[in-house]
């Protein structure tokens, strides 16, 4: 089975590869994902954690415009983001970018943009902030005032006590 050989980067050597469960120990990076890509018009299988650190690292050097077009032209129509709205908010992604139009891309309580990345180093959107009794759709928030409010248990008696502290 050609398909099922070692991708040919000798740096990020790979032992204990299992294909099925698509793991196995890079030399470099430890226990790690094989990611199956193609060299040539053969496929290999190479160690994930050094291919996600290349995209980082290329993501990192770019400029916000460039995550900012890239995450109009590209990710507006991404299939995962599609379902993921849809499933876990009940939002189209039309919903979802008229909003953010309307807040121009920044958060509804710090009025700032994202600055938090994901896993590949691009910014992330602003978060879905909603209800968790009645799951309804409060807002988009940048990740940090969308983790403040979780901390605070959605609670406005806390949040209440919590700016009056502060202004003691
Ligand atoms: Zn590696
Ligand atoms: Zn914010």
């Amino acid at each position: 089975m050609e398909i099922t050989k070692q991708g040919k980067n000798r740096e990020h050597y790979l032992t204990e590869i299992d294909y099925d469960a698509r793991t196995a120990v890079c030399r470099i990076c430890g226990p790690t994902k094989l990611t199956r890509k193609k060299h040539g018009n053969k496929y290999g299988f190479y160690c994930n954690t050094n291919i996600l650190n290349n995209y980082k690292d290329y993501y990192s050097r770019q400029p916000a415009e460039w995550h900012q077009e890239r995450r109009l032209k590209y990710d507006g129509r991404s299939i995962a983001r599609k379902s993921s709205l849809k499933c876990k908010y009940n939002l189209t992604v039309e919903e979802y970018d008229e909003m953010f139009k309307a807040l121009d891309g920044l958060c509804q309580i710090c009025r700032n943009p994202e600055t938090e990345k994901d896993r590949t180093g691009v910014i992330k959107w602003l978060a879905v902030d909603h209800c968790h009794t009645t799951g309804k759709v409060r807002g988009l928030l940048c990740a940090q005032c969308n983790q403040g409010l979780g901390n605070y248990r959605d609670n406005t008696d806390y949040l209440k006590a919590a700016i009056a502290y502060l202004e003691a």
